[in-house]
Protein backbone atom coordinates (compact mmCIF):
# COMPACT_ATOMS: atom_id res chain seq x y z
CA UNK A 1 0.00 0.00 0.00
CA UNK A 2 1.52 3.99 -0.82
CA UNK A 3 2.47 5.24 2.08
CA UNK A 4 0.86 9.01 3.06
CA UNK A 5 2.91 11.92 1.61
CA UNK A 6 4.89 14.06 4.26
CA UNK A 7 6.19 17.28 3.44
CA UNK A 8 8.77 17.48 6.56
CA UNK A 9 9.66 21.21 7.36
CA UNK A 10 13.45 21.23 8.56
CA UNK A 11 15.71 23.74 10.07
CA UNK A 12 18.79 21.68 10.45
CA UNK A 13 20.57 18.15 9.67
CA UNK A 14 21.17 17.62 13.05
CA UNK A 15 17.66 18.24 14.26
CA UNK A 16 16.24 16.19 11.35
CA UNK A 17 18.01 12.93 11.88
CA UNK A 18 15.84 11.32 14.80
CA UNK A 19 12.37 12.91 13.25
CA UNK A 20 13.59 11.17 9.80
CA UNK A 21 13.51 7.82 11.26
CA UNK A 22 10.64 7.93 12.92
CA UNK A 23 8.72 9.34 10.58
CA UNK A 24 9.87 7.29 7.53
CA UNK A 25 8.05 4.31 8.75
CA UNK A 26 4.44 5.34 7.90
CA UNK A 27 5.12 8.12 5.36
CA UNK A 28 7.30 9.13 2.37
CA UNK A 29 8.91 11.96 2.90
CA UNK A 30 10.29 14.93 1.43
CA UNK A 31 13.09 16.85 2.90
CA UNK A 32 11.68 21.11 3.08
CA UNK A 33 14.38 23.30 3.70
CA UNK A 34 12.58 26.84 4.30
CA UNK A 35 14.45 29.04 7.08
CA UNK A 36 14.84 32.73 6.55
CA UNK A 37 15.46 32.73 9.94
CA UNK A 38 19.03 31.75 9.95
CA UNK A 39 22.02 34.44 10.11
CA UNK A 40 24.33 35.20 8.43
CA UNK A 41 24.31 33.96 5.16
CA UNK A 42 27.13 31.85 5.61
CA UNK A 43 25.71 30.26 8.45
CA UNK A 44 22.87 29.78 6.63
CA UNK A 45 24.66 28.08 3.48
CA UNK A 46 26.25 26.02 5.87
CA UNK A 47 23.35 24.33 7.31
CA UNK A 48 21.75 24.27 3.94
CA UNK A 49 24.40 22.09 2.24
CA UNK A 50 24.95 19.78 5.48
CA UNK A 51 21.06 19.48 4.80
CA UNK A 52 21.10 18.55 1.16
CA UNK A 53 24.52 16.10 1.73
CA UNK A 54 22.58 14.21 4.56
CA UNK A 55 19.33 14.21 2.53
CA UNK A 56 21.53 12.30 -0.47
CA UNK A 57 23.03 9.73 2.61
CA UNK A 58 19.45 8.94 3.40
CA UNK A 59 18.11 8.80 -0.25
CA UNK A 60 15.42 11.62 0.78
CA UNK A 61 14.20 14.39 -1.48
CA UNK A 62 15.06 17.19 -0.67
CA UNK A 63 13.85 20.49 -1.41
CA UNK A 64 15.60 23.80 -0.84
CA UNK A 65 13.29 27.14 -0.81
CA UNK A 66 14.01 30.55 -1.54
CA UNK A 67 16.25 32.39 1.39
CA UNK A 68 14.17 35.78 1.98
CA UNK A 69 15.90 36.98 5.34
CA UNK A 70 14.58 40.46 4.64
CA UNK A 71 11.14 39.28 4.98
CA UNK A 72 12.45 37.40 8.29
CA UNK A 73 13.73 40.67 9.64
CA UNK A 74 10.49 42.51 8.79
CA UNK A 75 8.02 40.47 10.27
CA UNK A 76 9.96 40.06 13.41
CA UNK A 77 10.79 44.00 13.75
CA UNK A 78 10.15 45.45 17.21
CA UNK A 79 11.47 41.58 18.67
CA UNK A 80 14.71 42.09 18.58
CA UNK A 81 15.17 42.08 22.14
CA UNK A 82 12.80 39.25 22.98
CA UNK A 83 14.17 36.21 24.28
CA UNK A 84 14.40 32.83 23.12
CA UNK A 85 10.76 31.06 23.22
CA UNK A 86 9.09 34.09 23.38
CA UNK A 87 6.93 36.18 20.58
CA UNK A 88 9.66 36.48 18.11
CA UNK A 89 10.03 32.69 17.89
CA UNK A 90 6.35 31.97 17.47
CA UNK A 91 6.03 34.68 14.28
CA UNK A 92 9.62 32.87 13.13
CA UNK A 93 7.81 29.27 13.55
CA UNK A 94 4.63 31.01 11.73
CA UNK A 95 6.67 32.01 9.15
CA UNK A 96 8.39 28.85 8.62
CA UNK A 97 5.45 26.57 8.57
CA UNK A 98 3.16 28.92 6.46
CA UNK A 99 5.14 28.46 3.58
CA UNK A 100 5.83 24.92 4.06
CA UNK A 101 2.31 24.66 4.04
CA UNK A 102 1.51 26.49 1.24
CA UNK A 103 4.18 23.91 -0.92
CA UNK A 104 2.28 21.11 0.39
CA UNK A 105 -0.81 22.18 -0.67
CA UNK A 106 0.39 23.47 -4.10
CA UNK A 107 1.71 19.88 -4.50
CA UNK A 108 -0.16 17.62 -3.12
CA UNK A 109 0.78 16.30 0.10
CA UNK A 110 -1.18 14.94 2.35
CA UNK A 111 0.40 15.87 5.48
CA UNK A 112 2.93 18.50 6.63
CA UNK A 113 5.29 18.39 9.81
CA UNK A 114 8.25 20.18 11.76
CA UNK A 115 11.36 18.73 12.99
CA UNK A 116 11.21 21.94 15.48
CA UNK A 117 9.93 20.01 18.55
CA UNK A 118 12.93 17.87 18.53
CA UNK A 119 14.56 20.68 20.41
CA UNK A 120 14.49 20.99 24.50
CA UNK A 121 14.52 24.99 23.87
CA UNK A 122 11.37 24.48 21.66
CA UNK A 123 7.80 24.68 23.15
CA UNK A 124 5.99 21.75 21.44
CA UNK A 125 2.72 23.42 22.36
CA UNK A 126 3.26 26.70 20.49
CA UNK A 127 4.21 24.61 17.96
CA UNK A 128 1.42 22.21 17.18
CA UNK A 129 -0.99 24.93 17.78
CA UNK A 130 0.31 26.99 14.74
CA UNK A 131 0.37 23.37 13.22
CA UNK A 132 -2.84 23.02 13.51
CA UNK A 133 -4.43 26.73 12.58
CA UNK A 134 -2.63 26.61 9.32
CA UNK A 135 -3.96 23.04 8.70
CA UNK A 136 -7.38 24.57 9.15
CA UNK A 137 -6.32 27.30 7.05
CA UNK A 138 -5.18 25.75 4.16
CA UNK A 139 -6.99 22.37 4.31
CA UNK A 140 -3.72 19.74 5.03
CA UNK A 141 -3.32 17.43 8.25
CA UNK A 142 -0.60 18.91 10.45
CA UNK A 143 1.49 15.94 12.23
CA UNK A 144 1.33 16.93 16.23
CA UNK A 145 4.32 16.10 17.73
CA UNK A 146 6.66 16.37 20.45
CA UNK A 147 9.76 14.56 18.99
CA UNK A 148 11.36 15.66 21.94
CA UNK A 149 10.03 13.04 24.50
CA UNK A 150 10.72 9.48 25.18
CA UNK A 151 14.39 10.10 25.07
CA UNK A 152 14.12 11.75 21.36
CA UNK A 153 16.60 14.67 21.86
CA UNK A 154 18.71 11.94 23.17
CA UNK A 155 18.69 9.65 20.21
CA UNK A 156 19.18 13.01 17.99
CA UNK A 157 22.17 13.35 19.55
CA UNK A 158 23.29 9.91 19.01
CA UNK A 159 22.60 9.84 15.50
CA UNK A 160 24.14 12.83 14.89
CA UNK A 161 27.23 10.78 15.98
CA UNK A 162 26.20 8.29 13.71
CA UNK A 163 26.07 10.16 10.54
CA UNK A 164 28.70 12.93 11.31
CA UNK A 165 26.83 15.70 11.16
CA UNK A 166 27.63 18.94 13.06
CA UNK A 167 25.54 20.65 15.68
CA UNK A 168 25.49 24.88 15.47
CA UNK A 169 26.32 26.38 18.82
CA UNK A 170 22.82 28.63 18.25
CA UNK A 171 19.13 28.68 17.29
CA UNK A 172 19.46 30.76 14.52
CA UNK A 173 18.74 33.95 14.19
CA UNK A 174 21.15 36.83 14.80
CA UNK A 175 19.55 38.09 17.77
CA UNK A 176 19.71 34.13 19.66
CA UNK A 177 23.52 34.38 18.62
CA UNK A 178 24.46 37.50 20.39
CA UNK A 179 22.16 36.91 23.43
CA UNK A 180 24.27 34.06 23.89
CA UNK A 181 27.36 34.63 22.69
CA UNK A 182 27.79 38.45 23.30
CA UNK A 183 28.13 40.92 20.32
CA UNK A 184 31.65 39.02 18.75
CA UNK A 185 30.24 35.30 18.51
CA UNK A 186 32.31 32.94 17.24
CA UNK A 187 29.87 31.22 14.85
CA UNK A 188 33.06 28.39 13.96
CA UNK A 189 32.60 26.84 17.18
CA UNK A 190 29.98 23.97 16.17
CA UNK A 191 30.27 20.62 17.75
CA UNK A 192 32.02 18.41 16.31
CA UNK A 193 30.86 14.54 16.41
S1 LIG B 1 15.60 32.10 18.51
FE1 LIG B 1 15.30 30.58 16.86
S2 LIG B 1 13.10 30.22 16.73
FE2 LIG B 1 13.43 32.09 17.91
S3 LIG B 1 13.32 33.75 16.40
FE3 LIG B 1 15.45 33.21 16.55
S4 LIG B 1 15.79 31.66 14.96
FE4 LIG B 1 13.57 31.85 15.26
Amino acid sequence: MQKPRLLLHICCAPCSAHVIDLLKVDFELSAYFYDPNIHPEDEYLFRLEEMRRFSRQTGLPFIPAEYDPDRWFKLTRGHENDKEGGERCEICFKMRLERAVQFAKENNYNYFATVLTISPHKNATVINRIGLELSEKYGIKFYTADFKKKDGFKFSLQKSKKYGLKRQNYCGCIFSNTQKHGTNPDRTKRKRF
